[in-house]
């Protein structure tokens, strides 16, 4: 008995850094303008994943939606253990809300089909909507566990997963197949492994193949993709022509979320208070505190 998962990872920009200047008139964010980095949470997805292939055998495949450069989190992925990656990416898919990213992600799964387990971060640290997940599963119209710490069980027809809930914890079943979305601290992101790194560092979509050889024949880059492939160096590409999608409903047309701004909020002292470090200074602070609605 094996699983085969699939793995929703997303590249996002350093919101550690994010500033109005990013902003697009648009509404979008100038990703370019980023540094890019893997969504922490997604590595946890594929942690799980990888498990699950460590104890039931099965496939691992990786998706992401996003712009060329998203090829770096998949390549991640292929040094962390994943067996396949797939890059969906079409500039009509720019400046997506979570329906319309949630609509090509679901889209892009029927294509590939055949999975038990989708496997996504409870949460991408830029949009922060911890919504792509559910609205994913309401799209294949499959369960969905969100927030879990830890698989229970795992059975042909089930998983048995424990969840984090206010003030605790509940553990579901779910039938599969199913979508599961993880949480930050359920697991630790395996190491990626020299062998693997070594062995991947060169994978590549088509896009960054006919950069590699610019200028030359077309017969060339084709020989180049086959050999790619054969080496299991090839990162798929799919694109709006391949999932034959409603333009209307992807990116920005499809998207009925506008941001409308973004600006980093620096938190300035405007005055301060020295507090004695003692009991009566304590429930002083503690007042303060609940007087502001921080506490309580
Ligand atoms: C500051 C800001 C605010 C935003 N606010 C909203 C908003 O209120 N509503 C809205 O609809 N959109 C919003 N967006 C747009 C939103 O970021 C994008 O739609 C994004 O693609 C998905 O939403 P998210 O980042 O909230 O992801 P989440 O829903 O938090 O992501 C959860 C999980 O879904 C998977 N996932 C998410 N995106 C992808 C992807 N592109 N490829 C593969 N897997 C993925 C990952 O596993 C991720 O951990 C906002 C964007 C920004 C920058």
């Amino acid at each position: 008995m094996s699983f085969n998962s699939i793995v929703l990872v997303k590249q996002v920009p350093d919101t550690a850094n994010i500033s109005g200047q990013v902003m697009k008139d648009d509404g979008t964010v100038n990703r370019a303008l980023l540094p890019a980095i893997f969504n922490h949470e997604d590595r946890i997805a594929l942690e799980f994943a990888l498990q699950v292939r460590d104890n039931y055998g099965g496939t691992v495949t990786v998706i992401t939606m996003g712009p060329p450069r998203a090829s770096d989190v998949l390549r991640e992925c292929l040094f962390m253990g994943a067996d396949e990656a797939y890059l969906i990416s079409d500039r009509k898919f720019a400046g997506a809300d979570t329906l319309a990213t949630s609509y090509v992600l679901s889209e892009a799964i029927k294509k590939m089909g055949n999975f038990d387990i989708i496997f996504g971060g409870r949460q991408a640290i830029d949009g922060d909507t911890a919504q792509v997940g559910p609205q994913t599963a309401e799209k294949l119209n499959i369960p969905q566990v969100t927030y879990a710490m830890s698989i229970e069980g795992l059975n042909k027809d089930s998983i048995t997963i424990k969840r984090k809930i206010e003030g605790g914890y509940e553990v579901l079943q779910a039938k599969l197949p199913v979508l599961v979305t993880v949480l930050k601290d359920a697991a630790f992101p395996r190491p990626f492994k020299a062998k693997r790194v070594m062995a991947y560092k060169n994978a590549k979509t088509l896009l960054e193949l006919e950069k590699l050889v610019e200028g030359n024949s077309l017969l060339y880059i084709d020989q180049l993709k086959d050999e790619y492939i054969q080496k299991h160096i090839y990162i798929k590409t799919l694109t709006m022509d391949d999932l034959q999608l409603e333009v209307e409903r992807c990116g920005v047309a499809g998207s009925p979320t506008k941001v409308h701004k973004v600006e980093s909020v620096v938190l300035g002292a405007g005055t301060h208070e020295m507090i004695e470090p003692n009991k009566d200074g304590l429930n002083l602070l503690i007042d303060k505190l609940m007087e502001d609605h921080i506490f309580g």
